[in-house]
């Protein structure tokens, strides 16, 4: 159930209000937009009377979520949440793109494809030292070594880092390193570790499982929220379809649905989501101008020797082209991007 306050409803009212919910069994969520305070109450007892909180001072209306996801429900929080990293926030106006190798390889690749996603207006490096591969004979990533390369790589630059979690024993370890935890398609059912994140302050980036609903991702997404981690960014990375001809089948159409039933921001993955090198790009340009907020893209210095995901890697050049068709595709349909490095404009000196 949905709690709206009213606009004018003073801070005793709202605290009376959350004790008589927290009384009869509820676990009250608090969202203080800029008019008014909402308070989602989950859990208590499904036959209980709203009518018993609607009377009570300061309250506007009470309003029972149907979707099986509650704290995730636009009807919980009807503005969109955004969410901040010192200079930027994903899910606001600007497209926020994260870029780098799938994997974490040496301190050389790894610097290099900081310095080039930099260079392009990227805000955020990615890269995996904890790999979820399909072959346990694949390399399995550089662990906290890795984490290591990657962050001094980051801070070179002026980046911040998303790294993939596979464990609950792997969080506290990469959140030391890593300003975005990244749960893998793979994971996206595994409740334990949703639990564990949802105790943790580092935001999450929760990609969709190959085989998930948006239900089910939200639901996944609602393990994390009800834990008291509000930061959660959707990734939609391609679910497994009849098609063979790509890895995966992009789902662009979860963009403006997620975008209807939740207030979460959500990114595309067009790597992960067609497993071509010469389909990343055609797919960003979409994913953008159906509305992601972001997107997350495997750029590699050098994709035909990369230790994985080589085939859909992009080259820096590609990248850097990208970045400059999303320049004009992102302020047509009303979002900012970051805009093209001074030095390549020709101003200065
Ligand atoms: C990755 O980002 O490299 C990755 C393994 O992603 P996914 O979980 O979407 O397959
Ligand atoms: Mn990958």
């Amino acid at each position: 159930m949905v709690v709206v306050m009213e606009e004018r409803a003073s801070e005793e009212q709202v605290q009376h209000v959350i004790a008589q919910l927290v009384e009869k069994g509820f676990d009250v969520h608090r969202s203080t937009g800029q008019l008014r305070s909402v308070l989602g109450a989950v859990g208590g007892n499904r036959s209980f009377d709203t009518r018993l909180i609607e009377v009570m001072d300061g309250v506007h209306e009470v309003l029972r979520i149907t979707e099986p996801y509650k704290l995730a429900s636009r009807t919980f929080k009807p503005e969109r949440s955004t969410i901040s990293f010192d200079e930027f926030r994903v899910g606001g106006d600007e497209v926020i793109v994260m870029a780098g190798p799938c994997s974490v390889e040496t301190e050389e690749q790894i610097a290099a494809s900081a310095a080039t996603v930099k260079k392009a207006g990227a805000k955020i490096l990615r890269g995996g030292a904890f790999k979820p591969r399909s072959s346990p004979y694949s390399f399995q990533g550089l662990g906290e070594e890795g984490l290591r390369m990657m962050r001094t790589a980051a801070d070179a630059e002026g980046l911040k880092v998303v790294s993939e979690v596979m464990d609950v024993s792997q969080i506290e370890l990469v959140a030391r390193y890593a300003d975005i935890l990244q749960v893998g398609a793979r994971n996206m059912q595994n409740y334990t570790l949703l639990r564990e994140l949802g105790k943790s302050h580092t935001p999450v980036l929760l990609k969709r499982g190959i085989a998930a609903t948006i239900e089910e991702w939200l639901l996944s997404a609602e393990y994390v929220l009800s834990g008291g981690n509000s930061d959660v960014i959707l990734c939609e990375r391609g679910i497994r379809t009849f098609e063979s001809y790509t890895r995966n089948t992009l789902d662009i159409s979860a963009i403006p649905v997620i975008h209807k039933l939740s207030h979460l921001p959500i990114i595309a993955d067009p790597s992960h989501g067609t497993g071509l090198r010469d389909k990343v790009t055609p797919m960003a340009r979409a994913a953008i101008a159906a509305g992601a907020d972001g997107l997350i893209i495997e750029v590699h210095p050098d994709p035909d020797n990369a230790l994985s995901d080589g085939a859909q890697s992009i080259f820096p050049p590609q990248f850097d082209r990208l970045m400059a068709e999303l320049r004009i595709i992102a302020p047509a349909i009303g979002r900012s991007i970051c805009l093209e490095p001074v030095a390549r404009r020709g101003w200065g000196a």
